[in-house]
């Protein structure tokens, strides 16, 4: 039944692994490949795709494993799409990244998702961490001409620095986690007064915050009670939740 279901609703597209690049100690980019991926509809800015982790056809494991990603770009040339990867030491999907391999196979499919960005943006606020910066990364590069981006990271440590587009410039903010010993999301949560103050907020602003469940609904409260900020231009993302495996894909912090 849920075989039929996800079925009917995205083609599953089984892929290889082509190449591996670890990009900081906690980040490697895989690139996918695979004649099944003709086709691939060019994915929206912060769109989703779902990675189905060794659960054959079995419907009842399907699940539980299966895990939520970005698809950071494809290439219909080439037919490669590029998926970034947080090893974060946990967990079906950051364990089989861990130990890839050239040539491993793997199922997805998608894309789906992802967000509308008005032309007449002045000012994009992105405050992620590091498992929303391949989306930060995408939506940099469609933001419209004239419009500013405001960025901050929060990662573990300064060896976590990296670039999110190669031809986008953002200057982000990197904020440490290791360095304050902080929980998941509370440095960019104690950051935003900081970025309030740098933000005249108004119709032309977009805010855009992705990154561990909580912070992220703690962060959408203060801006939406203290400091009125519009919720048709406030986009909140939960991508993953301390202590929860396979958290939905669908938490936006309203409830
Ligand atoms: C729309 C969307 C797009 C996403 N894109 C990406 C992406 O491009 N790259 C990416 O790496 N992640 C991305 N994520 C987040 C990813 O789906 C989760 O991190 C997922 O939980 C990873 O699965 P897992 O099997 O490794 O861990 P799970 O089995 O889900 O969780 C196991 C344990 O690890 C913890 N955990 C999960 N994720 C993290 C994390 N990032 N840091 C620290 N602890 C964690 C959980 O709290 C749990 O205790 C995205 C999420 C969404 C909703």
């Amino acid at each position: 039944m849920i075989l039929n279901k996800l079925k009917r609703r995205r083609p599953m597209r089984q892929v290889t692994v082509q190449t591996i690049e670890q990009v900081t100690p906690r980040v490697r980019r895989i690139v996918f490949g695979g004649e099944t991926l003709a086709g691939f509809p060019v994915p929206r800015p912060g769109a989703h795709i779902k990675l189905l982790f060794g659960a054959g056809a079995d419907p009842k494991k399907m699940r539980s494993h299966m895990r939520t990603y970005t698809p950071r770009s494809f290439n219909p040339d080439t037919n490669e799409l590029t998926v970034e990867f947080v090893l974060h030491g946990h967990g079906l999907a950051s364990t089989w990244a861990a130990e890839a391999q050239v040539g491993d196979p793997l199922t997805l499919a998608g894309p789906g998702g992802g967000m509308d960005i008005p032309d007449t943006l002045k000012t994009m606020v992105m405050m992620v961490d590091e498992s929303a910066m391949p989306a930060a990364g995408a939506v940099l590069e469609a933001l419209p001409a004239g419009c500013t981006p405001m960025v901050v990271c929060e990662v573990e440590d300064a060896q976590e620095l990296r670039s999110l587009s190669a031809t986008v410039e953002a200057d982000p903010t990197w904020l440490f986690r290791q360095e304050q010993a902080a929980s998941p999301g509370q440095v960019l949560e104690n950051y935003l007064p900081e970025v309030l103050s740098k933000v005249k907020d108004s119709d032309d602003v977009l805010w855009w915050i992705a990154c561990e469940s909580n912070a992220m609904g703690r962060m959408r409260s203060q801006l939406l009670n203290q400091k009125n900020v519009s919720k048709k231009r406030l986009v909140t993302r939960g991508y993953w939740k301390s202590g929860a495996s396979n958290h939905p894909d669908h938490d936006y912090g309203e409830s």
